[in-house]
């Protein structure tokens, strides 16, 4: 028989190559072991050639069964029928609107490892740089768009979900512009600077028929995931108290800083600390007290504030305690205190590096979670639920539940009030 030759759906060549991608023990020593009908035991066999690539038996290995008896040492050129096929996985087109630090090094990037998203169009005021983007990812010209011709995108059958990747004044527009293209849209946090405009995203995806989900990336990471879990199942017992911080060092220039462009530590990093003190409680806070900190002598916080603390109470009686700085060292954690221990969340934030630990009375346990790639989880979540017809786990409203909190911690801070958050 040729060598790729068919038989069934399943060449030789086809099991060479699944075998070499699988490792080859697995699958051929699988198969041999069928033909043999020795499940589980193996028969002593002449030894394999050494040092070829292919070790997958030919005829010109000794195949003729021996005279007498003995079972065939070739295997079967068919497909097994427990072989595990890989499986041809619908991919959901993706325009990026924006190429600025978060799209290029890590949205981008994460295209990669996706099993239900692909890259197919990009949206930038900068053609040059838009070009550059397009041809390190292999995208036609004919896929870029400028923010002029953003709405042609209806035009494009290829592009299902658009991820505005803007500066947070800009959100609300290119959202609902991305529902007037009769797109889906993946937007990134804070949602948008008021409450108003929140609403006004989430009834322009209603009338549209299209989904919004904001980009909460924490919700699909599995470190996060497992706090949730274990709170939700209340495994330590009742929750007492939450502490989070969320700290880094911005300096100008950076859309962070600008009150134009809706910047703010509460929105870009504080927000972090309330969305987790909101998942792990799984409530709603209530009401909040809230100090803000702007250093009259450093120019960078002459529009924003540096850094705020706040405390929010929950219906439960459960009160968070957050802290958020844009004028420190790198440091992001949260401890959930309970009746029966604490969970401490170390790198609680970043795109990388969480370390979970666990604390009892008997002592402590640091719990081996594998990583997974945020952004490809996160996008990969989006096109699942638009494929499924599924609402995405945080939709406008994790968005505007977040802006509530935020309006009614600037209020406080700015009044020195406790201030009731808004339903
Ligand atoms: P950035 O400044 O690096 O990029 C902003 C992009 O917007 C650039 O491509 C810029 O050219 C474009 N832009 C268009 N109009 C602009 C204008 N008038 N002024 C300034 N820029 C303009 O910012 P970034 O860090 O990529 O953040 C973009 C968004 O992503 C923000 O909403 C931010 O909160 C969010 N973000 C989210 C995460 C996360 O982990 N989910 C992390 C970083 C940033």
């Amino acid at each position: 028989m040729p060598n790729n030759a068919k038989v069934g759906s399943f060449s030789r060549r086809d099991f060479v190559v699944a075998a070499s991608a699988a490792g080859v023990g697995g699958i051929a020593s699988h198969l041999l072991t069928k033909q043999l009908g020795h499940a589980g035991e193996e028969r002593p066999t002449a030894e394999a050639p050494k040092g070829g690539a292919d070790q997958t038996p030919s005829r010109t290995q000794g195949q003729a069964p021996p005279q007498g008896g003995g079972a065939p040492l070739e295997p079967p050129n068919a497909e097994s029928p427990d072989a595990q096929m890989p499986q041809a996985t619908k991919k959901l087109g993706w325009a990026i609107v924006g190429l600025g630090k978060l799209a290029l090094e890590e949205v981008l990037p994460a295209f990669g490892l996706a099993k239900h998203s692909k890259l197919v169009a990009l949206v930038s005021g900068h053609p040059d740089k838009a070009k550059k983007v397009a041809e390190a990812h292999g995208l036609d010209a004919k896929n870029l768009y400028g923010y002029d011709n953003y709405d042609t995108l209806k035009d494009n059958p290829a592009v299902d979900i658009i991820y505005i990747i803007l500066p947070n004044s800009m959100h609300a527009e290119y959202t609902i512009r991305g529902f007037e293209a009769g797109k889906h849209v993946l937007c990134e946090k804070p949602m948008a600077p008021s409450i108003e405009e929140c609403q006004r995203m989430i009834d322009a995806g209603k009338a549209a028929g299209k989904k919004l989900m904001i980009a909460y990336r924490l919700h699909y990471e599995p470190f996060n995931k497992k706090v949730i879990e274990m709170c939700s199942k209340k495994e330590l017992g009742a929750l007492r108290s939450f502490s989070a911080m969320n700290v880094q060092t911005t300096k100008a220039p950076n859309i962070r800083l600008s009150s134009k462009l809706a910047g703010g530590p509460l929105g870009d990093i504080g927000i972090y600390c309330i969305n987790a003190a909101r998942y792990v409680a799984g409530e709603e806070p209530i009401e909040v007290m809230g100090m803000a900190h702007q250093p009259a002598d450093d120019p960078n916080f002459r529009e924003v504030p540096a850094g705020y603390a706040f405390t929010m109470r929950f219906p439960s009686g459960l009160l968070a305690h957050c802290d958020c700085s844009f004028q420190g060292e790198r440091s992001s954690r949260y401890r959930v205190n309970c009746a029966d221990g604490y969970i401490d969340l170390e790198s609680a934030f970043p795109y990388f590096g969480q370390e979970l630990r666990v604390s009892r009375k008997d002592g402590a346990t640091k719990l081996q979670i594998e990583p997974k790639n945020h952004f490809t989880e996160e996008m990969d979540h989006f096109s699942q639920a638009v494929m499924s017809g599924k609402e995405s786990d945080t939709p406008g409203e994790e968005g505007l539940a977040d802006m509530r909190v935020i309006k009614a911690i600037e209020e406080s801070a700015r009044t020195g009030a406790l201030v009731k958050v808004a339903k």
